[in-house]
């Protein structure tokens, strides 16, 4: 079977720390946490690890722009268009949702990498847009390569199966973590946002391939979990075809949560509010509005209901997102 193809531009591996005033404060099991807000491609985020093995298959392609599509204020974007501009592509990005007056956060820097937007009003006419954008640009030569949204495909997934196994070996301490955490550890849950559900399938299809032994949870951003047990199974058993050997994934072999995602995408709530001013406050530590502010704020009030027992250990997967925080739209978070 011939290599996977990828680059390496990552920040890797990510540090794992420790977060004891945030456990204290809510009397509740040991809390680390995964820095992969600190994937180093502009200001990181989830998106680089899949960004790794899309940026390699679109050139391995003969691609020479990368198309992709996302909410105003889409990391996925802001990823995509940066690591356009570092492999010397051009990039197109259909954004949904109201332009603010001036550009701030993610639209700001999506600019700043030079990608071309393509602003779309209404959410039913993106995908109609994105297709008619991608069969323009192939039409004029461009060798477009379409990014999934939140370049959640098969391709993009295996960024995390490889992130659950650069985990395993900083928990048995042949990787180092970082100086606030044990040489040794073990990990009994995995806690992260989950939405667009590659990140999701990485880790679940990574959890078997490699042997992680503890659950893996994700708290869902806008979908419920029954399209997060289909689709991200769905995505997890293609994902293994490319390490070699299809492995069959059930709907209940993904584990989801979808109570703190009613407000909807990117509606924030007293609850995210909270969150984002725990961790910064108590850790020092920067959470986003959309993504993390939700799944932490999730984590919290489940560590509040007793889910965990005391004696565990919970890995918060920190995806990103830190830009966001500097939209004049989320701007209610931080005041
Ligand atoms: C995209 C994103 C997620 C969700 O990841 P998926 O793989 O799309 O499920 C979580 N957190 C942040 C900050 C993101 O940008």
């Amino acid at each position: 079977m011939n290599p996977i193809p990828r680059f390496h531009f990552a920040h890797l591996p990510t540090p794992i720390e420790e977060l004891p005033r945030l456990s204290a404060a809510l009397g509740g099991p040991r809390i680390l946490v995964k820095r992969d807000d600190q994937t180093g491609l502009a200001f990181g985020g989830n998106k680089t690890r899949k960004l790794e093995f899309l940026v390699a298959e679109a050139q391995e392609q003969g691609a020479r722009m990368m198309i992709s599509a996302g909410a105003i204020q889409s990391n996925h974007c802001r990823q995509t268009a940066a690591a356009a501009a570092r492999f010397g592509m051009e990039c197109t990005l259909v954004l949904t949702g109201e332009m603010p007056p001036r550009p701030t956060a993610n639209i700001l820097l999506d600019q700043l990498f030079g990608a071309h937007i393509v602003n779309v009003l209404d959410r039913k006419d993106r995908d109609r847009i994105l297709q008619e954008t991608f069969d323009q640009a192939a039409a004029e030569g461009k060798k477009p390569y379409l990014v999934p949204y939140g370049g959640s495909s098969s391709t993009g997934a295996l960024g995390y199966a490889f992130a659950m196994e650069e985990l395993l070996m900083q928990l048995t301490g042949r990787t180092p973590s970082s100086r606030r955490t044990r040489s040794s550890e073990t990990v009994d849950w995995i806690v992260f946002g989950t939405s667009s559900g590659g990140t999701h399938a990485g880790l679940v299809l990574g959890q078997r391939v490699f042997g992680f032994k503890g659950k893996v949870l994700g708290i869902s951003i806008d979908e419920s979990v029954e399209w997060l047990q289909k689709n991200v199974s769905a995505l997890a058993s293609s994902a293994s075809e490319r390490l070699g050997k299809r492995i069959e994934f059930a709907p209940a072999d993904v584990a989801a949560n979808a109570d703190y995602c009613r407000a909807g995408y990117g509606v924030l709530t007293e609850a995210e509010r909270e969150a984002v001013h725990m961790f910064a406050s108590l850790e020092g530590l920067l959470l986003d509005p959309v993504y993390t502010g939700r799944a932490a704020a999730g984590l919290i009030d489940l560590i509040r209901k007793g889910f965990f027992k005391k004696d565990e250990t919970v890995l918060f997967w920190h995806t990103g997102g830190q830009p966001a925080l500097f939209a004049e739209k989320y701007a209610s978070i931080v005041e």
